[in-house]
């Protein structure tokens, strides 16, 4: 046929029955799929072949998927679950001094995490306001941050408005596919543009004379880290984690509670008051951080409250 030799590449960005490939070289090509691909998604890896040029104007075509190190998926009404990006190496978990820490948040965002098997990562964000907050906020922040670490999670600080931190952060990004995740005013945004202050890949769109039309921005697309690196991003992807979780999730992703989730009395243990519970023993016995363990308790309590919530809307 007229089609190129196969070649690899990387799903910039997947929209409609069309994906942005981004070649080896570097180059970026509107693509075809092949109707025998399965699901195809931003970050996916890729064998594709350039088409021919005639007054066709897709430049290409999807061959073939290989197989993805991690993916990130969201609920989904038809199918359960739908992926939504592909071989991420690492989440950001952007917290912030204001709007307040809120380490129930955090933990919501890594039992998230852990679902998916790709590493959490926490930011504390806004460290130039530390000096506007009192200094027994300053302490919690500071307690808290230490638990994730005990635990085992890194823990990264910076501030876009003094670039404290940034130049570490962008070290931690030059290894990795990441995303940012976390509550809307932690400073997101501003964290992705203090990152990229020449915006690479941004301005450098696939030229449009496909008649197809720039897809929206609301759809997850690669960028390039001028410091090395890649970002997954999309408003969609920065809400990955808000969604209901379930009782089971949320015991897998307390990752050290692990050890003592078998222990307890009843099989049926709801971890809140019942008797023989080990985790409520582990954290007596500080095996385990009682804060830690008040926060699981919480969660897995709003999680009835969401039942019962749908049951009467039913
Ligand atoms: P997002 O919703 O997480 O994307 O948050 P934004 O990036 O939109 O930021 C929310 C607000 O916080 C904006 O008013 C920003 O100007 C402000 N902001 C962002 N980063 C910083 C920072 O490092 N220090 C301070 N003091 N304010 C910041
Ligand atoms: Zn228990």
């Amino acid at each position: 046929d007229d089609l190129g030799t196969p070649q690899q590449g990387v799903i910039i960005s997947r929209f409609g029955q069309h994906a942005d490939v981004e070649s080896e070289l570097g180059e970026i090509y509107r693509c075809n799929l092949r109707r025998s691909i399965g699901s195809l998604v931003c970050g996916d890896k890729v064998l594709w072949r350039l088409g021919r040029e005639t007054q066709h104007s897709i430049t290409g075509i999807i061959e073939a998927v290989h197989e993805r190190d991690s993916v990130l998926s969201r609920p989904d009404v038809y199918d359960g679950v739908k992926p939504i990006a592909a071989n991420i190496s690492q989440i950001l978990i952007v917290s912030s001094v204001l709007p307040v820490f809120n380490s129930d948040i955090i933990d919501r965002y890594l039992v998230a995490a852990e679902q998916t098997g790709i590493t959490p990562v926490i930011v504390l964000n806004k460290t130039d306001l530390l000096d506007s907050i009192s200094a027994e906020e300053q302490e919690n922040i500071a307690k808290q941050l230490k638990i994730y670490q005990d635990i085992g999670y890194q823990v990264l600080y910076a501030s876009s408005k003094s670039r404290d931190g940034i130049s570490e952060l962008k070290m931690q990004l030059a290894q990795h596919t990441s995303i940012f995740v976390g509550q809307s005013g932690v400073g997101k945004s501003t964290l992705v543009n203090a990152l990229m202050p020449d915006l690479g890949i941004l301005t450098k769109e696939v030229s449009d004379n496909s008649g197809l039309g720039q897809h929206t921005t609301t759809v997850a697309r690669l960028y390039h880290f001028n410091e090395g690196g890649d970002l997954i991003d999309s408003p969609g992807i920065r809400e990955f984690g808000l969604w209901h979780l379930t009782p089971e999730q949320v015991c897998h992703g307390f990752v050290e509670f692990s050890e003592f989730l078998g222990l307890c009395k009843f099989r049926d243990c709801k971890h809140q008051t019942d008797p023989g519970c080990a985790l409520i023993a582990a954290a007596e016995n500080e095996q385990i951080n009682p804060a830690r363990l008040a926060s699981f308790q919480r969660i897995l309590a709003s999680l009835n409250d969401n039942k019962l919530t749908s049951r009467f809307n039913n």
